[in-house]
């Protein structure tokens, strides 16, 4: 397989799909740190003598033009980080001109790639049309993909992939793309490879023992993950408010916590699959409960299973976390996903922090840490453990479907499986 790292581009024309889909309010950027997590690719093209095209989507654009989704208002920005004026190409599906007219070192940003409905491969259709009408768009937007693929391949003599993000996403841009180039000129960029490499590490070239936490809110949101687990790991803690519909299906009773009751024979099935597998299913022993759901209603410690009418768990209690720790501390591969409770009130935030801090101690003593989805990155964040794990994935719902076992269009797009 070919790398970034291996790849000399002098003198060549890369494009480059970068998911620069930045927050924004009105025409200002919050938070920068994607375009910051694409500048080590595009800068290695432009070191080497190399031209970048660089492709993203942004938002949910519904029509092409779309002003409030212009990639023209990042601008500025992306040619500050990268340090070169960066030219901007108004129709991605026709920039063929400007990508040609590109010289060693120059930068080209094409118009968000989602103002064409090509992009994805899903048809706009009017209300109310018909199934028939809706047939016949959904044939003629797969042929007009192909159109629109084939043009932005067309501008480059190599395919760079460095948008994790949307991985899990066969659309044109990130999959079907790379169709047009062969083997050798076609790679990850080096944040795609790192996220690659470290779902490999947790998922394929797994060090043991192997322990998963799975928290948050809810099971029905994570079944598919729990059920791959439960054929991978040697541990899984369950946490979180999600832990409470498998106390309650152990006939436990748990108040006012958080429970999906249509989730009561899965979660036994799920606790007999552990069993069958030989997996450690660890769940809390005790809970901080609290007499409403704010930070700073009344609290108490109780044993899981015995929360009071009127009461709910919003973290886990001290017994818990001595028990977390030891397994997590113990373990040479550590994924997480989901918090411990409500991490996001001060007064239920002590379990995450002491899970993160386990984390952070099993990886110093050598273990490889992965925190990935939504919460848990903000959890490692807030409790400043950034640097102190392993690797923190950028990639939300293509982290969360690795997880599950899938196969990712746009990683078997360059490496074929
Ligand atoms: P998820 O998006 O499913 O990963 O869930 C994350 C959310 O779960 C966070 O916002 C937490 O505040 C919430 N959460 C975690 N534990 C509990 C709990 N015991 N009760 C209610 N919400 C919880």
């Amino acid at each position: 397989m070919q790398t970034i790292e291996k790849f000399n581009f002098a003198g060549k024309k890369a494009f480059v799909r970068v998911d620069f889909n930045v927050p924004m309010n009105e025409a200002i950027i919050t938070d920068d740190t994607r375009i910051r997590a694409a500048l080590p690719t595009l800068k290695k093209i432009l070191a080497d003598g190399g031209s970048v095209i660089i492709a993203s989507h942004m938002g949910r654009p519904k029509k092409n033009p779309d002003s409030k989704y212009t990639l023209q208002a990042i601008l500025p920005h992306v040619s500050k980080l990268l340090g070169v004026e960066v030219k901007f190409a108004a129709d991605c599906a026709d920039a063929a001109a400007a990508a040609a007219a590109l010289q060693p070192g120059e930068a080209l940003l094409l118009e968000n790639l989602r103002f064409y409905a090509e992009e994805e491969g899903k048809a706009r259709l009017a209300d109310g049309a018909s199934d028939e009408e809706k047939a016949e768009a959904k044939k003629a937007i797969k042929e007009s993909q192909k159109t629109f693929t084939a043009t932005l391949a067309s501008y480059a003599d190599c395919y760079v992939n460095d948008a994790f993000g949307t991985a899990h996403r066969a659309h044109a841009s990130t999959a079907l793309i790379a169709k047009h180039f062969d083997e050798s000129n076609k790679m990850f960029g080096y944040l795609m490879e790192k996220e690659v490499i470290a779902v490999q590490k947790v998922m394929t070239d797994t060090a043991r023992p192997f322990t998963a936490i799975m928290g948050g809110s809810k099971v029905s949101s994570k079944i598919d993950i729990i059920e791959n687990l439960l054929s991978k790991v040697d541990n899984l803690i369950i946490t979180g408010g999600m832990s409470f519909t498998f106390v309650k299906a152990l006939g436990g009773q748990i108040g006012n916590s958080l429970c999906e009751d249509d989730k009561l024979e899965l979660a036994l099935e799920l606790i007999d699959k552990a069993k069958a597998n030989g997996v450690k299913l660890v769940l809390p022993v005790d809970a901080k409960i609290a007499d409403a759901f704010n930070n700073d209603a009344n609290t108490q410690f109780v044993p899981d299973n015995e929360v009071p009418e009127g009461w709910l768990g919003l973290d886990i209690g001290p017994k818990t976390e001595a028990i977390f720790a030891e397994v997590i501390k113990a373990s040479k591969t550590i994924l997480w996903n989901g918090p411990t409770g409500v991490f996001e009130f001060e007064n239920f935030s002590h379990g995450s922090r002491t899970v993160g801090e386990a984390i952070a101690a099993a990886t110093k003593n050598g273990a490889f840490s992965l925190v990935g989805g939504g919460d848990s990155v903000a959890c490692v964040n807030k409790f400043g453990l950034v640097d102190s794990v392993s690797y923190v994935s950028t990639g939300g719902g293509a982290l969360l479907e690795a997880i599950e076992g899938r196969v990712l269009p746009g990683i078997e797009a360059i490496r074929g499986f």
